[in-house]
């Protein structure tokens, strides 16, 4: 643990040595414009990721924005800079517009239909979406507050906008007025005028309203309702933006640095929260808005009201590892939408197991070099690499996944690289792609020479490639290459030590 630590000291320290220092730069959604990520405290990232709704398993497009938001992380911990990231866990339902007809949200809609109290629905969810998180080797957010445990922050934050008149209450709920924030549009481009549909006027006729595209920060209880509260308005609970206003502003203060989400969150809810925040603060509230696009199925947004949301619990019934989601993700641009399939998901899922074998096979043949060679070929030289700095600038324009993956796979088949080298590369990129090959190599490594034999090339060609490797770091470039020949001989590249083809393999 203390290792990984110092290695990403290690990391912060070199990359401050390199000149220009590289740093992220996003699409910010506010300003429609790729942005270098500056904080707004000199060294320390204040970063706040909507989290899920607990009525039900998160589905897969879900963790596509979770593993954008922690790539983003990841790349910002590589820079040096320190992260408090905060996610939370909206476990009290919400009006919405499909769950208005019925009078019920659907926290209290799922509670109804598995028996079970709207409580114990979003404990067993919410360990669930954990779950999954550290499946997909998500680091954990620092805090992931719960709304129902923030209600008199949701409470304080909507009597806060009373009084500087931006809500007005009627019987018993309190609404945003729209109009009183001139701002309002400036992140969505739905500019008020324009507003003739959605969610907003959805709830145009409850005629409490003064305007249809006014919002609910309090709503007043139906009967019988379990998740309720008392506030100086009555019994009622809270409209759904103003949670993430109040949360967000509880750990990272009324102005911070980052906000991520899916591009459905850009409308109504970021919108709405903005509003609030700024509202309630009078200060900025969030210097960047980074959205990330949808994951599709059959061509549509993947949701579960749709019927194409597929879980992660369906991914490994189908025989595949949560980590081949993660390398899936890699192949688009997170402002790309992405269709996905289960062939992709097949070819993801190969490419993950060659880039772990490889990751084999280099400490394999690292294993062979004494320990002060090591260190003077790896971990030291890779933060200054030319592969490590490309892998880094395709990170830092704007998490370009894909153009970072090519970079890698060019790296591993590149032999006028030690391996020792090109393995403490992968690492050090491995600590933003989050595949954790360190901790493959290292359950590899505990194996037996019979199951590391089941795992791919004889021990034989392993202990010819190791001498070719040795060779190769005494310049002794004849005899490597007669070695390869015989590694060829026997069938296998002598680097990735994956099988050759037919004509590869110099024996016709
Ligand atoms: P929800 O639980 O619906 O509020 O969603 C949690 C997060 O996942 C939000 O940031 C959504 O924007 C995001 N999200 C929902 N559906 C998708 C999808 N199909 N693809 C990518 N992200 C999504
Ligand atoms: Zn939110």
């Amino acid at each position: 643990m203390s290792s990984r630590k110092e290695h990403a000291q290690e990391h912060a320290r070199r990359r401050e040595q390199l000149s220009p220092p590289p740093s992220l730069r996003l699409f910010n959604t506010l300003t429609r414009q790729v942005e270098e990520i500056v904080p707004i405290e000199t060294g320390h990232v204040r970063m706040y990721s909507c989290g899920p709704t607990v009525y039900r398993f998160i589905h897969i497009g879900n963790l596509r924005t979770f593993t954008m938001a922690d790539w983003i992380r990841r790349a910002l911990v590589a820079q040096g800079l320190r992260i408090t990231h905060i996610k939370n866990i909206t476990d009290v339902g919400h009006m919405r517009q499909e769950l208005l007809d019925r009078g019920e949200d659907k926290m209290v809609a799922q509670a109804r239909q598995e028996g079970k109290s709207p409580y114990e629905i979003a404990a067993f969810y919410t360990e669930a979406f954990h779950d999954d998180e550290t499946r997909l080797n998500i680091l954990p957010a620092d805090v992931f507050p719960r709304a129902t445990e923030h209600i008199p922050e949701m409470i304080a934050m909507t009597g806060r906008l009373l009084e500087r008149g931006y809500a007005y209450e009627a019987d018993g709920n309190v609404f945003f007025s729209v109009k009183a924030f001139p701002g309002y549009g400036q992140l969505s481009g739905n500019l008020l005028e324009n507003l003739g549909q959605g969610e907003h006027v959805a709830n145009e006729n409850d005629p409490l309203k003064r305007a249809p595209e006014d919002f609910p920060l309090w709503k007043v209880a139906e009967p019988g309702r379990l998740m309720a509260w008392d506030s100086p308005w009555g019994r009622g609970f809270p409209g759904w933006h103003i949670e993430c206003s109040a949360m967000s502003a509880k750990y990272l203060g009324p102005q911070f640095d980052l906000h991520t989400g899916g591009v459905d969150n850009i409308f109504p809810h970021h919108e709405d929260e903005r509003a609030q925040s700024e509202g309630a603060s009078g200060e900025q509230f969030v210097r960047y808005w980074v959205h990330g696009q949808h994951l599709l199925a059959d061509g549509l947004k993947m949701a579960k009201s749709t019927g194409n949301a597929y879980t992660l619990a369906d991914v490994k019934a189908r025989g595949f590892e949560p980590l081949a989601l993660r390398y899936f993700f890699t192949t688009a641009l997170y402002r790309s939408r992405i269709n996905f399939t289960f062939r992709a998901l097949r070819a993801s899922q190969t490419a993950l197991r060659r880039l772990r074998a490889h990751a084999w096979r280099l400490s394999d043949l690292t294993l062979s070099l004494p320990y002060d060679e090591k260190e003077r070929l790896g971990e030291r030289a890779a933060f200054d690499h030319p592969y490590y700095r490309a892998f880094l600038t395709a990170v830092d324009a704007d998490l370009n996944m894909p153009r970072a993956m090519a970079v890698i796979w060019q790296m591993l088949r590149d032999e006028s690289v030690t391996p020792a080298l090109r393995l403490a590369i992968l690492y050090a990129a491995d600590d933003i792609l989050g595949f954790g090959f360190a901790t493959d190599v290292a359950a590899y490594a505990a194996q037996s020479p019979d199951e590391r034999r089941a795992d791919g090339a004889p021990e034989a060609v392993v202990t010819l490639a190791r001498e070719r490797a040795a060779l190769r770091t005494q310049q002794d470039w004849s005899a490597a290459d007669a070695l390869r020949a015989r590694i060829a001989q026997a069938g296998y590249d002598a680097v990735s030590y994956t099988h050759l083809r037919a004509h590869e393999t110099g024996r016709n």
